[in-house]
């Protein structure tokens, strides 16, 4: 008999849901281009017009802001690639902000932030201060993919605006999760990404405020208003706004499913009570937990958990073809020995008490086979770290 699956691993990807993929499969039938200005171009445009709207209700954002991107990488990239003088971030932001910031020639001020994952304002005033006169753009996370930790967006802006910065913010995470909303948070841009919230994978949304003038990076033909040049991947597009739309409707049973996480918390504490929940004094996402068990191997976990039938991730090493503790526990000065024990787990629309209680009774297995049985693997040295992503073909 196959193992019964759980999906606990949202915030990676959600499953694709049944509105998104019908209006794919509708898309897919279409003929034409969308910059056509026969019937079937007119046809397609619609499609990709009528995701606009959706996708901009969902974030409350005018659909003229919205660009239609291959996903969030590709907003991240555009809007850090600005040529900027100065780049403030703190260091727990998602890999697709540090590396085009890093690369962007910018000079590269890290944010403090505190023990819980919140971003110091106090630090960020100062720095933005010391930058005096020079172009600034301060990137801020509205949720961290790893914690969940919520970010007070509005307080950063209050901050940066005044002092002439361009605020950038990812909601990759936090879209369709809790309210997002781009008008009253006054950033200058914002990026979302079709998979997390149930649409296909390989789409997003840069959202631009008027005015902030964005080049594109991507040039070429003028779609999307000359934001983005290259022929609109309609079918993709049509299952984001289905997805937006379901997300929208939904939002108030999403944030409920806190009930579910705080319950899974509850239960792997009382099981492994000296189990840390990261973040946990911070606002934070109601899908999302990150539970660090010391000196007990995540990827061992990890790999257990995925035997017995259920998907999660974790911050370390292997699963994310990286070499070592998370980054995002990194900057948040949690000890590796605890880092390294992190499993995070992402609930979801489809998310049930049964498949909670899965995990529970399988980490009750886990755990109660013997602690010391899951030894901690040696941390390797650079460069082995090198030479095992050399031979992944993920080496630089
Ligand atoms: N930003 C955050 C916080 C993410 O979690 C992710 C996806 O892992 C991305 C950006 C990248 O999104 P995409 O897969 O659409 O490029």
């Amino acid at each position: 008999m196959p193992t019964r699956r759980t999906y606990l691993d949202y915030n990676a990807s959600a499953p694709l849901m049944a509105q998104a993929r019908e209006a794919v499969c509708a898309a897919m039938e279409l003929s034409g281009n969308a910059s056509s200005v026969h019937a079937e171009g007119r046809r397609l445009r619609g499609v990709i017009e009528t995701a606009r709207e959706q996708v901009g209700r969902l974030v409350n954002a005018e659909p003229a802001r919205v660009v239609f991107t291959s996903g969030a990488t590709e907003g991240n990239v555009t809007v850090l690639s600005q040529g900027y003088d100065v780049g403030l971030r703190p260091d727990s932001e998602h890999d697709s902000v540090l590396a085009p910031m890093a690369a962007s020639g910018a000079k590269i001020v890290p944010l403090a932030i505190s023990s819980e994952g919140v971003i110091d304002l106090g630090d960020l005033e100062r720095a933005l201060d010391a930058a005096n006169g020079r172009r600034c753009v301060v990137a801020v996370q509205l949720a961290n993919n790893e914690t969940g930790v919520i970010q007070p967006l509005a307080d950063v802006v209050a901050i940066a605006r005044p002092r002439g910065a361009r605020v950038h913010c990812d909601a990759v995470q936090a879209a369709g999760r809790v309210l997002v909303d781009f008008e009253a948070l006054g950033v200058d841009t914002m990026v979302i990404s079709a998979h997390k919230l149930g649409g296909p994978k390989g789409v997003g949304a840069l959202i631009v405020r008027d005015g902030a003038a964005v080049l594109p990076l991507l040039m070429g033909g003028g779609q999307e208003r000359r934001r983005r040049a290259g022929t609109e991947n309609v079918v993709a597009i049509a299952g984001f706004g289905a997805a937006a739309s379901v997300a929208a409707a939904e939002l108030p049973g999403a944030l409920c499913i806190a009930e579910l996480r705080d319950r899974l918390e509850a239960d792997l504490r009382s099981i492994t009570p000296n189990a840390k929940v990261i973040g946990e004094g911070a606002p934070r996402l109601p899908n999302t937990t990150a539970v660090a068990v010391p000196d007990k191997a995540a990827e061992i976990v990890l790999i257990k958990l995925d035997l017995a039938g259920i998907a999660v991730s974790s911050g370390a090493a292997c699963s994310s073809g990286k070499v070592g503790a998370s980054h995002v526990l990194a900057a948040m000065g949690v000890p590796t020995a605890l880092a390294r024990g992190m499993i995070r787990v992402s609930l979801g629309r489809e998310t049930t008490a049964a498949d909670v209680d899965h995990l529970v009774s399988v980490w009750t297995e886990i755990h109660n086979s013997g602690a010391r049985s899951d030894p901690m693997p040696r941390m390797p040295t650079k460069h082995e770290g090198r030479v095992a992503l050399a031979a992944a073909g993920m080496g630089d």
